[in-house]
């Protein structure tokens, strides 16, 4: 059972700069192939490399096509990673392998390789997680030079098979908690409030001024693809023929609502998730939180913070909601990535979605004022009522059902936080007894509803491939 040790992850590793559509199928592969050529360097093995074969087992081969796996493989193994590469270079460099059918192997050493040469296996399961992948590179004369299986765990985390399911890099310091009810220990011993507990933690690797600076530049990352979101127009990559909202959205809602009346709340709360996850689905850049997948709810129910609590801002400093915001929500986010999942492929979409809104609810909470334990109430309130959500994207694609389902866990987020507002905290269901709750629902899930798109929409709903 996970979380006997105390959580060591980082708000930094839950939310992270990568590029969509999704992080176990696009980021996590991309980082995978990065660190096997970085690998080859390391040994001195690289120029030794002229062939080279890439395996894709399970959930990561079997919605390969529709989560771009592929170009992120290709475009990793070039050595390029999620969190820098820009979206220019990332067209420019595979027009380059599709034209010359050649990849740079850590920019360096050209290969003849293709998307066509990974080998998918979506029938066959590696026993430690539905995503694996298998890189192996020979040398001219068939010798093994190196081979790796990797697995990508959900919110661009990626192991290899000798390394611990614990993603989180930094060790356990004082403010360390392996439960929500050690997390609500220590506010109590120490009369903090989530948030004060969360950069405490932070405080053991960074200093403040470092915590402050990342943390606002995820939150401007999260903005910018609000903005690019609601800038484009035209129709989503893919068979599905999605044509993006947000802009459409954002034009008839400036006019109706100019000046940002609360009872127009709720439709800027949808806007900016489906501008989000827009962006997400045509591969922009997002800030996983904690996946992909799902990272419209906490960008959503934080603008709702911001703009319309009135709440939670410290007067001299106007950045203080947005911070308290993200350090609550990875608290809440580190007690799922450590006693169950954030990967849709391992336990639906009920650790995609439901852990996001479950973090969002929390952070809302604290930001409306309410104490740590209805924080967690909120937490648990939002997660209890995605309980049993599947994953199943139609034609492998993070388009539907999961661009509209932001926006509704979204508001499910924002009434959960309110609900637990109207009581004292106290509650029948412990945070702790829900997330154990969703790891066993995600064990009994079948296969079909974990990021196989063999079920569900993905299976109901045909996919009109006519152009018109
Ligand atoms: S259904 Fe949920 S878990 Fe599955 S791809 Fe969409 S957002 Fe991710």
């Amino acid at each position: 059972m996970p979380g006997k040790q105390p959580v060591t992850i980082s708000v930094f590793d839950l939310f992270k700069v990568g590029i969509g559509p999704s992080s176990s199928h696009t980021v996590g592969p991309m980082l995978a192939a990065a660190r096997f050529v970085a690998d080859l360097e390391r040994r001195g093995t690289l120029p030794d490399v002229s062939g080279l074969r890439v395996d894709l087992y399970g959930s990561l081969a079997a919605t390969a096509l529709g989560h771009g796996t592929l170009p992120a493989i290709l475009l990793g193994l070039q050595g390029y990673y999620p969190d820098t590469i820009e979206s220019d270079e990332m067209e420019q460099r595979l027009a380059a392998v599709r034209a010359t059918g050649q990849v740079a192997l850590a920019g360096s050493v050209p290969i003849a390789f293709a998307e066509d040469d990974i080998a998918r296996h979506p029938r066959t399961v590696l026993s430690r997680h539905p995503n694996g992948m298998t890189i192996t590179a020979t040398a001219c004369d068939g010798r093994e030079l190196h081979s790796e299986t990797y697995f990508s765990i959900g919110g661009g985390f990626v192991i290899t098979e000798s390394e611990p399911d614990q993603a989180g890099p930094a060790a356990a310091t004082p403010w360390s908690f392996s439960s929500a009810a050690q997390l609500l220990d220590l506010t109590d011993r120490h009369n903090l409030r989530i948030s004060d507990v969360m950069l405490r933690h932070e405080l053991a690797t960074r200093s403040h001024a470092a915590v402050r600076e990342q943390l606002l530049h995820l939150r401007d990352v999260m903005i910018a693809c609000e903005h690019r979101g609601i800038s484009r127009d035209g129709y989503l990559p893919g068979d599905l023929r999605v044509r993006r909202r947000a802009r459409d959205w954002y034009l008839r809602l400036i006019d109706e609502d100019p000046g940002r009346d609360p009872a127009f709340a709720e439709d800027w709360v949808n806007l900016v998730a489906l501008a989000v996850n827009e962006e997400n689905a045509s591969g922009g850049r997002i800030v996983t939180a904690p996946t992909n997948g799902a990272a419209g709810i906490i960008p959503a129910v934080m603008h709702y913070a911001v703009h319309y609590t009135g709440k939670g801002t410290d007067p001299d400093d106007p950045d203080d909601t947005a911070m308290r915001f993200l350090l609550t929500a990875g608290a809440i986010g580190s007690l799922y990535k450590e006693r169950a999942s954030i990967s849709g492929a391992e336990v639906g979409c009920q650790g995609e979605v439901g852990s996001a809104a479950s973090m969002a609810a929390g952070a809302l909470a604290e930001i409306l004022g309410g104490t740590p334990r209805q924080v967690e109430n909120a937490a648990e309130i939002a997660m209890e009522h995605s309980l049993g959500l599947t994953c199943d994207p139609i034609a492998g694609l993070v388009q539907v059902p999961c661009i509209e389902r932001n926006a509704i866990s979204a508001g499910k987020a924002i009434n959960a936080a309110r609900m637990a507002l109207r009581g004292d905290g106290t509650h029948r269901v412990s945070l702790d007894e829900v997330i154990a709750t969703m790891r066993s629902t995600g064990a009994d899930m079948n296969t079909k509803y974990k990021e196989t798109a063999t079920g569900g929409l993905a299976v109901n709903v045909p996919v009109n491939l006519v152009d018109c």
